[in-house]
Formats: structure tokens, sequence, C-alpha cells
């Protein structure tokens, strides 16, 4: 089966029972027993629940994975994940990872003597430099945000395995259509569903997809320990998203080759950060490992003052965080996403007050662009 077909007819669709081409929402919290002990599959749905498995086989099934997981956020997927670890362990991450994930590592899972080290994996000459006699796990996040840094995945696997370490990938801003991990050698995929994956601004939720038995039943374990699962209308609604992943990403990635053609011809735009320009330093990795380079873009407009006034006259593209919606958004990180960083760190990673950040969406380009040059006039 090729992809946009996994989409539609990949996992579980449907209901056998009735012939209903859509799975059912089992709202439902328990299940009757035959006899104590004696069910039939499911006995609560903190355990497993017939539409969020529906889900998590779909989610598996795209990635190329042995098993899936839906939790509440992608944070609580993350979290869940991070679980697998243990005190005194440490952990490798990418230096300009999503800022909850910066927050899990440095103010929650810190209190439980889980060692960290930022490091810029692009270069893997670092990440094998950063390596210590407990480290257990690499997390990677490949494009990022807002910068959209590349990092090489068969490089981070090969790494990985040489030194018995766990390859985590947060796949959230290149989505299983346009990139498999798994395939590349990853041990964990994770993903905020809340983005591309649902890809309609209206639920947060997290997956994740595990490449052996050993950790899916580790990983299920700490699932019904902890408990951060998605609801199932929450699962529903990302079953109906993934039906259209791949029409979406087709759609977005098309009108951000655009839009990015246009930013090209402006005299105020500076430094622009896309993958898919040859220039962009991961653009070469970028196209091997993976078929698209998404609908993420990020550029320099000079000064706060100007990128004020582009978010101030846009009428197409809405003021909000998030992204990977049908409808387009523009932020500006310094003040938004990442107003948490100190100044200087900011500067330091090359988010500068001017910058401007686009989730480029599935409106028709022509409004897209005149709408940006408008507001850039
Ligand atoms: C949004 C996001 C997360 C967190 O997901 P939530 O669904 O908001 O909890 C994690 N990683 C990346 C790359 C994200 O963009």
């Amino acid at each position: 089966m090729k992809r946009k077909t996994r989409m539609v007819h990949g996992g579980i669709t449907g209901d056998e029972r009735t012939g209903a081409v859509s799975v059912p929402i089992y709202q439902v919290s328990t299940y009757k027993q035959e006899a104590a002990g004696k069910h039939s599959g499911y006995e609560y749905s903190r355990t497993g629940n017939p539409t969020r498995h529906a889900l998590e086989t779909v989610i598996a099934n795209l990635e190329n994975g042995k098993a899936g997981f839906a939790f509440g956020s992608g944070m609580a997927a993350i979290t869940s994940v991070m679980m697998l670890m243990n005190a005194g362990d440490h952990i490798l991450m990418t230096d300009d990872v999503y800022g909850g994930s910066y927050r899990l590592t440095t103010k929650v899972l810190n209190r439980f003597d889980l060692d960290h080290t930022f490091v810029d994996t692009s270069d893997s000459t670092k990440v094998e430099a950063a390596i210590k006699p407990n480290t257990k796990a690499l997390f990677i996040e490949t494009p990022t945000n807002p910068l959209l840094k590349i990092t090489d995945l068969k490089k981070m696997s090969d790494i990985a395995k040489a030194n018995n370490l766990m390859l985590i990938v947060d796949n959230t801003f290149a989505t299983p259509y346009w990139q498999q991990p798994l395939d590349l050698g990853a041990d964990i995929v994770v993903h905020s569903a809340t983005k591309y994956i649902g890809g309609h601004s209206d639920v947060v939720s997290g997956l994740v997809v595990v490449n052996s038995d050993e950790i899916a039943e580790d990983l299920h374990f700490i699932q019904n320990s902890v408990g951060g699962i998605l609801g199932p209308q929450d699962s529903w609604l990302l079953m109906r998203g993934i039906k259209t992943l791949g029409l979406r990403m087709e759609a977005i990635e098309k009108n951000t080759h655009q839009l990015v053609e246009f930013l090209q011809s402006h005299q105020d735009v500076s430094t622009i950060y896309y993958p898919g320009i040859t220039s962009h330093k991961g653009h070469d990795v970028a196209k091997l490992q993976a078929e698209g380079f998404g609908g993420m873009i990020s550029f320099d407009v000079g000064s706060a003052e100007k990128a004020d006034q582009v978010l101030s006259k846009v009428k197409y593209f809405t003021l909000a965080e998030s992204l990977g919606a049908v409808e387009s958004l523009i932020s500006i990180p310094a003040k938004m996403t990442h107003a948490s960083i100190p100044r200087e760190r900011r500067l330091e990673l090359g988010i500068t007050d001017g910058l401007i950040r686009l989730s480029i969406g599935i409106e028709d380009i022509e409004d897209l662009i005149e709408d940006l040059k408008n507001a850039l006039a």
C-alpha cells in the first residue's frame, strides 16, 4: 500500500459488526466481563479503548512501527517516553528542542535525577563528544522550531547503535508523510498530533510509535500506569485528520515553495529559514532523509517594529501559537513561543526580534502572497 492509501485504509478502519466505514467513538470507561477476569480484550479504558486502539494502529502503520500509543498531548507523550529512563540516567537532546520539551527536562525531570545535556545535533562530532557513561538516549528534533535546523537521522542512528543508546525522534514538523525515522534506525517516534496530524486546530494530542515489542510492552505499562491517555472523541478526530494528511501535506508543500519564492524576491526580507532552499545549512540532509520540506518558514524583517507591523496588517494569517493546520498562522518567536528564553541566548541561537515564523496552510497561494505583500509594504 502506498502512503495516501494507507492513510485511508491502514490500520483499523470502520466497524466489522455494523459495516460503519468510520470507526465508532466508544465513549465508555468499562467493559462487561463474562466471568471475573474473563473479558473481550478490553477491561478499562485507561488500559485500552477500541477507538484509541484504532488510532494507535493507524499511526503505527504510517510510521512503519510495531506499536502506537495515543496521549492527551504531545507533552504527555514525551513525558511517558521519558519514563522509560531511570534516575541517574543521562539524555542528550537537540539544543533548540520545542520549548515544552526543554521545560520538562530542565524543570521537572531534573527533580527525578534524570540528567541532560543540550547539544547541536546537526553536528554529529558534538553529539559523540557529549556522550557520558550514563547516557541512555538521544532525543532529536528535526526540523526544529523556529530555525528549521536539520539533524542527520542516519548518523544519529549509527551513533546510538555504537553506544547502545535509545534514539527518540520528535517527528512533529515532518510528519510520517514526509519522514519516517524508524526506517532510518530510530527506536521511538513522538508527535505532537495537535499539529499536522490533527491538522484542524481542534484537538490537543500526542502520539508515540515504537519499533520493538520490548519497548512496546514497557511503554504500554507506562501509559497504563501514568495514565495520560487520549480520550475516544479526540482519538476519532485524529483518525479523521489522518485520512487527509497526505493531501494536506502536498498542498502545504506546494504553497510553501511558492511563498518562499515570493519572500526571496522581497527587498525587506533578509534571512529566510526553510530547508527547501539550497543554501539552507541542512538542505542536503533534509533532501536525503525526507521527501518533503514541510510548511514552516521563518524569515527576518530586521526589527521588532517591522515584525509588529506585518503582524498587525495580515488578514489571512492568524496571529497564534501552534502550527500545522489548514489555516495559515503567523507568530513572532521572540515575543511568543520563545519569550521565556533570555534575549542574549535567543540572539545566540539566531532568534532575532525581527524574526517572523509562518505555518503555511491550504488557502489559495495568491491570497497568501498578496496578504504578506501588503503587510510588508
Ligand atoms: C507542540 C509541540 C510539542 C508539544 O505538543 P503539545 O501537543 O502542545 O503538548 C512537542 N514537540 C513539538 C515539535 C511541538 O511543535
